[in-house]
């Protein structure tokens, strides 16, 4: 396509102010937890945003297995309280006014070479494990560590910051309205104090109510040259977050890019070969229901009008942006050309990453990269994603600006893509 238009695109999006105030009015909103009354505001305002474009917009309503969180409580065998966060969707305790008074194992990190270990030694307990950094090279995602210690016969699973002066991590316990075990999240003194005494114990208390959600996301339709023409590029970014402080890196910063991108592209879509779908996803915290049964209620032939979905999460508190391209190596010429051609590299990690949208649009083999900040860079603000410290004084303006540009420049490229480029990019990796 015509590069005075991207030049168009690019100048637009450094120039657009509404960026940095959509990603504030974002945050003033709340954590968004889904389900909540945050949540219901950032989505009527969001939706008002899209439709300022002047494209086709509506809800989208989706069902997921919702949760509501009751009292939870984590103390030591002698009743000092320590730091607690259920899991989203954990199994509640018997509700005995004081909870369960469980045995504790210490699995470190909690990877499978632990869990084979101390078998024989889990049953019945509660196993403890730490929450590690989760955009790296051979990261292993809570809900992993969750599953090892239900399937070997633990009694609750507790997991642990490493952060010193940092908050529990929320997350999900991916149980889905199913069976489960008590779940919950707590600090690094808490940790400490547990394993420090004799017999390492704690008295655990969890409640919570299983009701039906309703996942309504915000779509805009904005088609290409040819108004029949039913090929999609998917710009996705989630809206829903945690309770716990204002969910500003995770994803305020990628629903605000989102926006402005939306905005920026709308009056050169008459210039586009392909159509725009923009859908701000929710309940993606519930280990990515929303988008998930959004893709698995489509027609098969609507979800094959689906070239690429192009995923944004968590592009702020850290300057270098990373490409994880879900295993499609076909991907990788396409980001790096691009964002290289624009002065603003991106590099790729190929393996699939199931820790956002784009995953399960990969699942069903479309195409699917997440722009990503932080990835490896352990001491980035990034690390306080789903912690009380989620909040906009994380996020630069500069670091939102260039992510706005990568993602314009690869979502023009998209957008032209011609057919052979188009087919290119489901090529996976050689094995
Ligand atoms: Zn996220």
């Amino acid at each position: 396509m015509d590069d005075r238009l991207l030049a168009t695109l690019l100048g637009t999006l450094a120039a657009d102010r509404g960026l940095w105030d959509d990603f504030n009015a974002l945050c003033d909103h709340g954590g968004r937890l889904a389900g909540s009354a945050s949540e219901a505001a950032a989505r009527d305002w969001a939706l008002s945003r899209l439709a300022a474009t002047g494209g086709r917009c509506w809800l989208e309503h989706v069902p997921y297995a919702a949760w509501r969180a009751g009292a939870c409580a984590l103390a030591l065998a002698d009743g000092t309280p320590l730091a607690c966060q259920p899991l989203l969707g954990s199994a509640a305790t018997p509700t005995t006014e004081a909870g369960l008074l469980l045995e504790v194992i210490d699995l470190g990190r909690g990877d499978p070479e632990a869990f084979a270990l101390h078998a024989a030694e889990i049953p019945g307990k509660a196993v403890l494990v730490r929450h590690e950094y989760p955009f790296m090279a051979g990261h292993l995602h809570r809900r992993r560590k969750y599953d090892a210690a239900r399937a070997a016969g633990a009694a609750a699973f507790i997991i642990a910051s490493t952060e010193p002066g940092g908050s529990p991590t929320s997350g999900s316990s991916g149980r889905a309205g199913g069976s489960g075990i008590p779940a919950l999240a707590t600090d690094l003194p808490s940790a400490a104090r547990i394993i420090a005494q004799d017999t390492p114990r704690v008295w655990l208390s969890v409640q919570g109510e299983d009701y039906p959600g309703d996942a309504a996301t915000p779509m805009l339709d904005l088609p290409g040259a040819d108004p029949d023409a039913p090929g999609r590029i998917v710009l996705s970014a989630h809206l829903d977050g945690h309770p716990l402080a204002e969910s500003a890196m995770d994803n305020g910063s990628g629903v605000a890019v989102t926006i402005a991108l939306a905005r920026a592209v709308a009056p050169l879509m008459a210039h586009a070969r392909h159509g725009l779908r923009v859908a701000l996803f929710t309940a993606e915290e519930w280990a990515l229901s929303g988008s998930r049964e959004w893709l698995a209620r489509m027609a098969p032939a609507q979800r094959g009008h689906l070239l690429l979905n192009l995923n944004l999460d968590t592009v702020g508190a850290d300057a270098r942006l990373t490409a994880l391209t879900s295993g499609f190596a076909g991907l990788e010429p396409f980001v790096t050309q691009t964002t290289r051609a624009i002065g603003l590299p991106v590099a790729c990690h190929r393996p699939l990453m199931a820790n956002s949208d784009h995953a399960n649009f990969a699942a069903h083999g479309i195409p699917a990269l997440r722009l990503v900040a932080g990835f490896d860079r352990p001491r980035s603000g990034v690390r306080h994603i789903l912690t009380a410290q989620d909040t906009r004084d994380q996020v630069a303006p500069a670091e939102l600006k260039s992510a706005a540009l990568v993602a314009g420049a690869l979502l023009w490229r998209a957008l032209g893509a011609g057919e052979a480029e188009v087919a290119g990019w489901g090529r996976r990796a050689q094995a």
